[in-house]
């Protein structure tokens, strides 16, 4: 038989890893990108730094399709697997103590760019500025792009990417090619994304930086999903990483037309008695100061003025005159800040698309269509996306691997 000629549709992170593995397992490979350049997301993640993988990586990390299909992926091809794969290509790693990997360059480039080297070296043909908008099955497959050209194939691995940051190139396409082919597709939504609200002083608290805990609670007040760290009060709603990281359930909650509330723990290193007696100490040392110069050096200066007019509490009243109910009223605000979350920022800033081709239509070991054989699908197409933390490239990488072995079989 002529030799196996596979053609990847999309060359981000798993379509270039599809591309290396795919060609060094004998393959003829010819890759389209719809931009003018390949990886051009790579270049943007990690704030340009590739936050490529982390060593905290399970299934846990990760949602959408099952958990034992997700497993089953990241386990033929791990956090090792993809550490020593870029160790070879020259990536020296770099772990944080949160588990993060990036490489010791600290750019993103040097990742986009071993891998479009060793692209080159295994003479995949790379074509640029090729969309495709139809896939056909004859006695090959037949591949239509946008600008009237065919390409033919064996074998095709669908690796578009989702609908965030299309200007970086995924913007949608995968999922109508897939629903050709008689895929269901699960309403995508935009994840690791901004939080909006309408909360009134929001614009007051503009860049203002808090290192806490976010909860996302559902009408019973019921936590759904709780993180720590830096958050930012933005003209909009609130950002941050802790906020990216519960902002999926938030989306999901939202599309579903479901009630959603933000509770920030703003004092989160200190319990509601701890604070309330940090706050007496406060008051009973500096008596004679008002309530908004004795709050100065505790909190963020910006915020007093809000924290005493949503407390109702004059912000020249004497602390020495503030009642008890004041005072709890100041640790409850403080301790528990409730936003009501009316919406997300869209595409163009969301990091990741929640949602995608349903994982149950897929072949669990080579990610080989059960709607048309010899179509394989990898990356953020399918519904299965990561926390924030380097998980979704490795979802990328996983998925990028175990499709191109599916696709070299002959
Ligand atoms: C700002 C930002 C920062 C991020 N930071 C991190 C991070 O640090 N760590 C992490 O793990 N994850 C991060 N992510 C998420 C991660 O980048 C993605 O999950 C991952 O790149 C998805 O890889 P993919 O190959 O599935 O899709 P993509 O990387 O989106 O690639 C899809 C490619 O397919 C092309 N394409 C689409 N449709 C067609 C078509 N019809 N024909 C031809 N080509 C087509 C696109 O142009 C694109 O090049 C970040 C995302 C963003 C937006």
């Amino acid at each position: 038989m002529a030799k196996n000629k596979i053609i990847i549709i999309g060359g981000g992170a798993s379509g270039l890893m599809a591309a290396i593995v795919a060609a060094r397992r004998g393959a003829k490979v010819t890759l389209l990108e719809r931009k003018d350049r390949v990886g051009k997301k790579i270049l943007a993640t990690g704030n340009g730094r590739c936050n490529m993988t982390n060593v905290h990586c399970t299934y846990k990390c990760f949602h959408g399709g099952h958990h034992t299909f997700i497993e089953g992926i990241l386990k033929a091809f791990n956090v090792t697997d993809t550490m020593s794969f870029f160790q070879e290509l020259g990536i020296h790693p770099t772990i944080t103590a949160s588990g993060k990997v990036y490489p010791r360059s600290l750019q993103a480039g040097s990742v986009l760019d071993v891998l479009r080297h060793e692209v080159e070296r295994l003479k995949v043909t790379v074509l640029c500025d090729e969309e495709v908008i139809k896939i056909e099955q004859n006695k090959q497959f037949v591949v239509y792009t946008k600008q009237n050209n065919k390409y033919y194939g064996h074998k095709i691995i669908l690796a578009t990417g989702g609908k965030s940051t299309p200007d970086l190139g995924s913007n949608g396409t995968g999922y109508e090619l897939a629903k050709a082919m008689g895929h269901t597709v699960i309403r995508p939504i935009p994840s690791l994304v901004q939080l909006k609200s309408d909360a009134p002083f929001l614009k007051q608290l503009k860049g203002v930086k808090i290192t806490g805990k976010a909860s996302i609670l559902d009408e019973r007040d019921h936590i759904l999903r709780e993180e720590y760290g830096e958050i930012l009060f933005t003209d909009y709603g609130v950002s941050g990483p802790p906020i990216l990281q519960v902002s999926r359930i938030a989306s999901d909650r939202i599309n579903n037309n479901k009630n959603v509330y933000l509770s920030l723990d703003l004092m989160s290193d200190l319990s509601k008695k701890e604070l309330d007696k940090a706050l007496i100490e406060r008051l009973t040392g500096m008596p004679y100061k008002t309530i908004q110069d004795n709050f100065i050096g505790f909190i963020n200066k910006r915020m007093i003025p809000v924290l005493l007019k949503e407390t109702g509490i004059a912000p020249n009243k004497k602390a020495a005159d503030i009642s008890k109910q004041e005072r709890q009223n100041l640790v409850i605000w403080l301790k528990g800040l409730k936003l009501h979350i009316h919406g997300t920022h869209q595409w163009n800033q969301s990091q990741v698309t929640a949602g995608g081709v349903k994982t149950t239509e897929i072949d669990h070991q080579t990610l080989e269509s059960n709607k048309m054989p010899g179509i394989y699908y990898c990356g953020e197409l399918l519904d299965v996306d990561g926390d924030c933390g380097g998980y979704n490239l490795q979802w990328a990488w996983s998925s990028g691997y175990v499709a191109a072995v599916g696709a070299s079989q002959s």
